[in-house]
């Protein structure tokens, strides 16, 4: 494959891309709406030749001891499979998730969150970077490959658009029981054109603190949830700090380098339904990053002892202990050698396109990848555009760097098929 006509290919499609990355954005796929994205997606991949298969997600998937815990029906929900290309020779697989988490926020967005729009060379919109984006990039890649060489692809191709990402990762993990593996995997995440490599363990938590309901003019001698949470509050911060004192001892030098990896995050506080009355319970949702070396059942028992030990000298909690539940991710921690062959092949690709050496990195927090290496046997990395504020308010993706990403791929998809050296 010549470099030269297919940097040119990647640059002619640039807009044909920038305008699916806007199709998609404009579904707004967050948990239960992923089909309208899906079928942006199903449609893109068999204009380029793929075979699509719509996969539905198990409901008996939460049996699977990998799963995480659904938190809402799989009806009429699916991951979109694509496939091209022989059974023979060389197999990889790309990866990206279309579902994006919510815009609560939207009244602080500059523009609505699900409606894309340009600005000074970034995308602007929920999903653009967390990871419309990569998706972009890599259709964009095949897109420009195809368009060079007619005889590229010397093995098979899968391109897997999954949902639940965001809080169990049953997507891939369906898609990879149900037989869509290959030798290795790419996963289109958001990495600032870095080579992600591993994560740490996540679990979601709900957390329930009983108080004792009652018109507020005698609160004073109710039991407020929200103030009786304090303890539990305590307990989680003194959890994340402990962890993170340790955490330099973690035997991969690549975790060992974080910062701050664990994270316990309180994502979510729900009490009560009058300001004239104390309500009677409040809920926490909770995500917190873990060890890879602790299980999930591990994380979740350590948290509950953690707040069982800190509540004992509160009467009230002590009587009335906060109720710990799983819920979502139970995800274990993942990583990839930074020497894999893998990692070195995107390297060698993203040295071609660029010019400089990627960071290879790992981070506080999980993707996909883990069900890859965890359980199907397979080397998986992250490799994607460069996005802003993803989880947050104006979230965006540099448009340029999408088109950089695409280009690396180029390299890399025609090398790890045999059409270039
Ligand atoms: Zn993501």
């Amino acid at each position: 494959v010549d470099r030269d006509a297919v940097d040119r290919a990647v640059a002619d499609g640039a807009e044909w891309a920038f305008d699916l990355l806007e199709r998609l954005v404009a579904q707004p796929s967050t948990l239960g709406r992923e089909a309208g994205a899906q079928e942006v997606f199903a449609a893109a991949v068999a204009d380029l030749g793929f075979d699509v298969i719509r996969l539905p997600i198990p409901d008996d998937i939460a049996t699977d001891p990998a799963a995480g815990l659904p938190r809402l029906s799989y009806d009429g929900r699916y991951d979109v499979i694509g496939e091209r290309g022989p059974r023979t020779g060389p197999s990889l697989l790309l990866n990206g998730h279309m579902d994006v988490v919510p815009a609560e926020d939207a009244d602080r967005w500059r523009d609505p969150p699900f409606t894309p729009v340009r600005r000074e060379g970034r995308l602007y919109g929920r999903g653009t970077g967390d990871m419309k984006g990569g998706i972009a990039a890599g259709l964009l890649a095949l897109r420009a490959l195809d368009s060079v060489s007619t005889d590229w692809l010397s093995g098979r191709l899968t391109f897997v658009s999954v949902i639940e990402e965001e809080c169990t990762g049953n997507g891939t993990l369906a898609a990879g029981r149900a037989g869509h593996t290959a030798d290795a995997a790419v996963l289109l995440e958001p990495t600032d054109l870095g080579i992600l490599l591993g994560g740490v363990g996540i679990v979601w938590l709900d957390i329930e603190v009983t108080g004792r309901a009652a018109h507020a003019h005698v609160a004073s001698t109710a039991v407020n949830p929200i103030l009786a949470a304090r303890p539990v509050l305590d307990a989680l911060r003194e959890f994340e700090r402990d962890l993170n004192d340790e955490h330099r001892r973690d035997p991969d030098p690549a975790f060992a380098a974080l910062d701050h990896p664990y994270t316990v995050n309180i994502g979510t506080l729900h009490a009560g339904d009058w300001p004239s009355s104390v309500p009677a319970v409040a809920r926490l949702g909770v995500r917190v990053g873990h060890p890879r070396s602790w299980t999930a059942d591990e994380a979740i028992a350590r948290v509950g002892a953690a707040i069982a030990k800190a509540t004992m000298d509160d009467p009230w909690l002590a009587a009335h202990p906060p109720v710990v539940r799983p819920s979502g991710f139970r995800a274990e921690g993942h990583a990839l050698m930074v020497d894999a062959p893998l990692a070195d092949a995107m390297a060698r690709a993203h040295r071609d396109a660029h010019g400089a050496e990627p960071d290879r990195f790992t981070l506080g927090s999980t993707t996909d990848a883990r069900y890859y290496l965890n359980q199907f046997g397979m080397p998986a990395l992250s490799y994607g555009p460069r996005a802003h504020d993803i989880h947050g308010t104006d979230e965006c993706v540099e448009l340029a760097s999408v088109t950089a990403v695409a280009r690396t791929l180029t390299r890399f998809l025609s090398v790890y098929f045999g059409a270039s050296r």
